[in-house]
């Protein structure tokens, strides 16, 4: 008798499960579509070199110490973060009405963000698109929320997206419902909304008051380029949209199990910007205090530095390059 015999079995984690077959499986030819990770030409893990050398450099300074970082991070990181997504001229960073937490990569950005509206908005009603990236849903569930909706977005038949349905299923929602939209790159879907189709979207968000949520987890890693990539972010920014925006480092910098992120927030003044770092800071500490060092160190010293900076952009070109022609490759082999 254990008082755990309560304990049932949990499902599994079907992206996880996958992986162990992959890796059980003694097939000579066998290939991995489960985990979206970057491998290189021999389907090897790659660590950036912009990575490593920074690395190196941390390895020998002296003046880096493991004490605790502030609860809402390191600012050089925070704010570094906050201009690669809206852009470094961006009003909203001038007005002092746009600022960043340091989170546990793209997945702890969606919770701290979700909770966050959720205690001090009360806000209770979510949309993710069909299909999504699976963890949408359990992270705004065990954030508070209670009401998950479904918008329409990809359309089988057409093999495209379903605007028309996705921009219906967004003027039926109530009021000051948390919209989640993916800032590039669809997970899993890949398709993406025209910048005409954007617009419409963002006057249903304005027009039904509604509360867009970015998810962005691959910033220059979709197109290659970090502006292209946050186009719609910043647009919805300059029509004078509040918003939130989770942003990750694991895929544009390789950084996967350093738990690298940000959650940008615009807000309509610089007035409620304190109390509204001081709420979060709350919802930090409560949940594990303040977040780790590394991974924010190596972003901030090369979004800072602007050779470093460039070194980097050539990496992400590389493997969004890569990306690219291995999907037409792959195409061509199935046309084929
Ligand atoms: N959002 C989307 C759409 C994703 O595809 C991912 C990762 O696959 C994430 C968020 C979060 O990833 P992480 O927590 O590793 O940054």
């Amino acid at each position: 008798m254990s008082r755990y015999d309560v304990v049932e079995q949990g499902p599994p984690i079907e992206v996880f499960q996958m992986n162990n077959l992959f890796l059980n499986d003694s097939h000579q030819n066998k290939v991995n579509l489960t985990i979206g990770a970057y491998r290189d030409e021999n389907a090897k893990p790659w660590v950036l070199p912009i990575v490593r050398k920074v690395e190196k450099q941390m390895a020998e300074d002296s003046t880096l110490l493991h004490e605790y970082l502030p609860v809402l991070g390191l600012e050089a990181f925070t704010n570094a973060s906050v201009a690669m997504l809206l852009g470094q001229d961006n009003p909203a960073i001038a007005e002092g009405r746009a600022f960043g937490v340091q989170t546990l990569s793209g997945t702890g950005g969606l919770r701290i963000g979700a909770e966050f509206l959720n205690k001090q908005l009360h806000y209770t009603t979510f949309y993710y698109s069909n299909p999504t990236w699976e963890n949408h849903h359990l992270i705004f569930m065990n954030s508070g929320f209670t009401t998950p909706r479904q918008y329409r977005y990809w359309d089988a038949k057409s093999r495209s997206l379903d605007i028309e349905g996705f921009l219906e299923d967004l003027r039926n929602a109530p009021e000051n419902a948390v919209i989640i939209l993916h800032a590039c790159a669809h997970n899993p879907t890949g398709i993406d909304p025209t910048r005409e189709q954007w617009e419409r979207i963002a006057d249903v968000v304005q027009e039904r008051k509604l509360f867009p949520f970015f998810d962005s987890a691959y910033q220059g890693f979709a197109s290659g380029d970090l502006d292209r990539d946050a186009w719609a972010v910043r647009r919805f920014v300059e029509r004078g949209i509040e918003l939130v925006c989770a942003q990750s480092y694991a895929k544009n910098f390789g950084l996967y199990n350093e738990r690298v992120g940000n959650l940008t927030f615009v807000l309509a003044s610089s007035k409620q910007v304190a109390p509204v770092k001081s709420q979060l800071t709350w919802i930090v500490r409560g949940m594990y205090s303040n977040p780790p060092a590394h991974g924010a160190r190596v972003v901030a010293t090369v979004l800072n530095n602007p050779a470093l900076f460039d070194e980097w952009r050539s990496n992400i070109q590389m493997m969004s390059t890569r990306v690219i022609q291995m999907r037409e490759a792959l195409r061509a082999e199935l046309i084929k």
